[in-house]
């Protein structure tokens, strides 16, 4: 059982919510408590903290129905429905899933009122491959409507509250999930990244979120803002469950025909078998930290912990080199072309004819897809859609559109170039920390300047985490992003895991959910 030694060191004197996957998955087995009494356990938590209002959906009902089954499975020897073992680390263990997977039979909403009646007919792969390891779904958690967002501010249902500082902003689009985990709300959470959304909110929030290569997890029932971007990872509390949760829900999709048919690696056991005893763990990896993420647009605080952050990682052995990123200034143009003309396309489907919203008394067909899509979707995604709609049109889309894939191409260039010289990337995941509600939603650009450091990664496809790296002076969380090269989770993995070993940033709870 890889998975209890990949473990971060058990911290037995914490309370339940705050005991990692892996321990909990020691404890079932002992019975030190069931999986119905720690379900119990978060849903209780999941009500008391209503106001950051970080579910649309709480599950409970299915919940325990599914804790009971776990417990049947678990007094039965832990074993999985299909009998693999590799997924039984989450046997009995309390999830949430970002809003935008299909649940059959649950809401689906995407945040937007166009989908607030949308029952699932299926379940997303990821969250079939999570419900056969005997994962428990406590419940649906809020977005940025249809994941179009840094700041959760854009969902119908509302916005997120950080539980660091409730005035502010929990990052997005995956807000729900990152605060959700960082108030202890479920132990871990799915999310989806497009240009950033699971390592900003990771980062705001103080939690390690996971945003694997474009093509490891399959995108079957996640449902589509950007299809070449999207991709589903995993916000977490610390890297060692981060892995076991990736490598449960990893691998080929026939029904995804940009999954990848690749052997998913064994994360928990590469983490454990990182665990050097010299202190030197990290002996041999070379870093390289892009000239371009460590510029005057970061805040001193971010830059100080960051800083602080990368002479850890060479003291446990990592050498650094700086590496050059020469267009990733062209990042943010060439995402927000390319990401709002995808969402134009893949939103075409939201018509009122098939699924979700429907306005009542339209003349005709034309009145009813323009009414319905009129009143079903919020601004952003209005101005996502006028913008796509536009860079695609004729006369503009050379222009736009062809531009922006050129663009994309010299982007992933260079990250092929860094990873010549180095085993992977670090910086910040932001250039600052998380903001007030409301304090951006009024500049748009303002807004998309926050993915300033993560989108180029999706647009080359790359693997990448945020971690926690200390705080503020205000006492807000800062990240730090490690990039991986294609198809290398592991390297990423291993040296946040070695660096947590070492430090002890992401065992730090918002005091009010202690
Ligand atoms: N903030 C970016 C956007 O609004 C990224 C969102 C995401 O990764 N889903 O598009």
């Amino acid at each position: 059982m890889n998975f209890t030694e990949a473990a971060a060191a058990p911290d037995d004197a914490a309370p339940m919510h705050r005991q990692s996957i892996a321990a909990h998955a020691r404890a079932l087995r002992r019975r030190d408590y069931s999986s119905v009494e720690l379900t119990r356990h978060f849903l209780a938590r999941i009500a008391a903290a209503a106001d950051l209002n970080a579910f649309i959906t709480v599950t409970e009902e299915r919940a325990l129905a599914q804790a009971e089954e776990a417990d049947r499975r678990l007094a039965a020897g832990g074993e999985n429905s299909d009998g693999d073992a590799a997924a039984a680390p989450l046997l009995g263990i309390p999830l949430a899933h970002k809003d935008l997977f299909c649940t059959a039979g649950v809401l689906t909403s995407c945040g937007s009122k166009i989908l607030s009646n949308f029952i699932a007919p299926y379940d997303a792969t990821v969250v079939d491959k999570l419900n056969r390891g005997g994962a428990v779904t406590v419940g649906k958690t809020n977005l940025d409507e249809f994941a179009m967002g840094s700041s959760n501010e854009t969902s119908c249902a509302g916005a997120v509250r950080n539980p660091w500082d409730k005035t502010r902003v929990p990052g997005g689009s995956s807000g729900g999930s990152a605060a959700a985990v960082a108030a202890r709300l479920a132990p871990v959470a799915t999310g989806t990244d497009t240009g950033g959304s699971i390592r900003q909110p990771a980062a705001l929030c103080g939690l390690t979120g996971i945003k694997p290569s474009y093509g490891r997890v399959s995108r079957r029932g996640m449902v589509a803002f950007a299809s070449s971007l999207d991709q589903a990872g995993v916000l977490a509390t610390n890297a060692a469950d981060a892995a076991i949760v990736l490598r449960a829900m990893a691998g080929f999709d026939a029904a995804d025909s940009t999954s990848l048919q690749c052997a998913v690696p064994d994360y928990p056991a590469l983490l454990a078998s990182a665990r050097a005893e010299s202190g030197k763990p990290l002996a041999g990896k070379t870093i390289g930290l892009p000239r371009e993420f460590f510029g005057a647009d970061v805040a001193p605080d971010v830059a100080d912990c960051i800083d602080a952050a990368l002479a850890q990682l060479r003291a446990l052995g990592a050498s650094t080199v700086e590496v050059e990123l020469p267009n990733s200034a062209a990042g943010i143009p060439c995402y927000y072309v390319l990401a709002p003309a995808e969402a134009s396309s893949n939103l075409a489907r939201f018509d009122g004819v098939r699924y979700g919203h429907r306005a009542a008394d339209a003349a005709d067909i034309d009145d009813l897809y323009a009414r319905s899509r009129g009143e079903g979707f919020g601004a952003e995604v209005k101005r996502r859609i006028m913008v796509g709609t536009f860079v695609l049109s004729s006369g503009y889309y050379d222009a736009y559109y062809l531009k922006a894939q050129k663009l994309r191409r010299l982007i992933a260039d260079d990250f092929r170039r860094a990873f010549e010289v180095c085993d992977l990337l670090a910086g910040p995941t932001t250039p600052a920390t998380a903001f007030a509600l409301g304090e951006k939603t009024r500049d748009p650009v303002a807004m998309y300047l926050n993915d300033i450091f993560t989108n180029a990664v999706n647009l080359a496809g790359l693997p990448a985490l945020s971690i926690p790296a200390g705080f503020d002076r205000a006492g807000l969380p800062v990240g730090l992003q490690l990039i991986g090269d294609y198809l290398d989770e592991a390297t990423p993995l291993i040296a946040a895991h070695c660096y947590q070993q070492a430090t002890d940033w992401h065992r730090q709870t918002p005091a009010e959910y202690a």
